[in-house]
Parts: structure tokens; sequence; C-alpha cells
């Protein structure tokens, strides 16, 4: 299994993300998580990445595929993966295409979570209230920020893959169980 989940910050990926990774027993691969790790660890990659992440903006196509590349060819993503957060951008599309061509692989489905930005920034709210505001680019200005980058550049990527015949456009609105019973039976029915 295959697959791209993407939705807007804070539209619970990571915790839908987490839930599919352990039904299908694939790992679960984030370039936020992986750009996070890099800055924490003070590498070359995350020094060179960091004010890009503190202001919400998004590193370049070629940084992030590479991470992709690098964390899929690892022993535990021979039989799948979920992609968390990559492809963001029509460049990383055609990136990920050249990934997946030089693998001779396909995606199964690319799974978009739609919520509405007020909802969001409400769950936001919540987190960074549990969290004392640790993630520091949970705070609200950069938040607004991600999420009209998200507009502006992620949205299209919907219409890539909708054009393909691989989108399964899921409501994210609801519970943790109902998101995610919403997106098994989508899976199930793009893999039988
Ligand atoms: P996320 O945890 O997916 O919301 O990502 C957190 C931050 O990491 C984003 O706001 C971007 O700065 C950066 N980032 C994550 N994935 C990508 C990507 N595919 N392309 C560019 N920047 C990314």
């Amino acid at each position: 299994m295959r697959l791209v989940l993407f939705g807007p910050p804070g539209a619970g990926k990571g915790t839908q993300a987490e839930r599919i990774c352990s039904g299908w027993g694939i790992p679960h691969v984030s370039t936020g998580e992986m750009l996070r790790e890099a800055v924490a660890s003070g590498s070359e990659m995350g020094q060179a990445v960091k004010e890009v992440l503190e202001r919400g903006h998004l590193v370049s196509d070629e940084q992030a595929a590479q991470l992709v590349e690098e964390r899929v060819a690892r022993p535990d993503a021979t039989n799948g993966f979920l992609l968390d957060g990559f492809p963001r951008t029509r460049e990383q599309i055609r990136l990920l295409d050249r990934i997946l061509e030089r693998r001779r692989e396909h995606l199964d489905a690319v799974v978009r979570l739609d919520v509405p930005a007020e909802v969001t920034l409400e769950r936001l709210r919540g987190r960074a209230a549990e969290t004392n505001g640790q993630r520091s680019d949970d705070k609200e200005a950069v938040f607004r920020e991600r999420f009209a980058v998200y507009r502006a550049q992620t949205k299209p990527v919907a219409e890539v893959y909708r054009a393909r015949g691989v989108l399964a456009e899921i409501d994210g609105t609801g519970s943790i169980d109902e998101v995610f019973s919403l997106i098994r039976q989508a899976l199930e029915e793009r893999v039988s």
C-alpha cells in the first residue's frame, strides 16, 4: 500500500497517519517530522532549513524530495509507505513520479482530509494549550501563514491527483474514529 495523505495544517493528518500505518503495517513518512528532527539535531540540513520552518514557509522541492527518496529506500518501506506532507507542490508531484518510476512503484491512493480553516484553528488552540506552545510553528500567526501557503500551493496538487483518478476526498470534521472509518472504507475500495 503506497499512499499520500494530505490536508491543511491542523486537519489531524498525524493522528490518522499513525492509525493507517499501524493498520496496514507501513512506515509513516512525514517530511515535516523529518525536517523538525533535522533542525533539532543541528545537522547541516537542519541549520539550512531552520528559519524557513519557523516562518511557516516551504523548504525547497529538491530538499523535500531528497528526504523522501532516502526514507523510502529503507527496508521497512519495501512493501509500502504513507507519505504525510509530501508532495505539496506540482514540482514535488513531478519529483515523486520520478522517485516512484525509479523504484518501479505506483501510488494506490491519495487521501485528502477536508477540514475548514476555522475548525483547524480551534483544534490548534487546543493543541497549543496542551503542549504549552512547545511547537514554535504552532503560533497562531504562523498557523495562518501555513494555511495560506497550503491554499495557494497545495490545493492544486489535489487537482492533479483527481485528474489521475486516485484522489479520495475525506470529510475530516468528525471524531478521530469517524474519520478513520471513512479513510478505511476509501482505501479498501481502492485496493480491492
Ligand atoms: P508539517 O508537519 O507537514 O505541517 O510540516 C511542517 C513544516 O515543514 C512546513 O510548514 C514546511 O516548512 C516544512 N515542510 C514539510 N513538508 C514539506 C514539503 N513537502 N515541502 C516543503 N516544505 C515542507
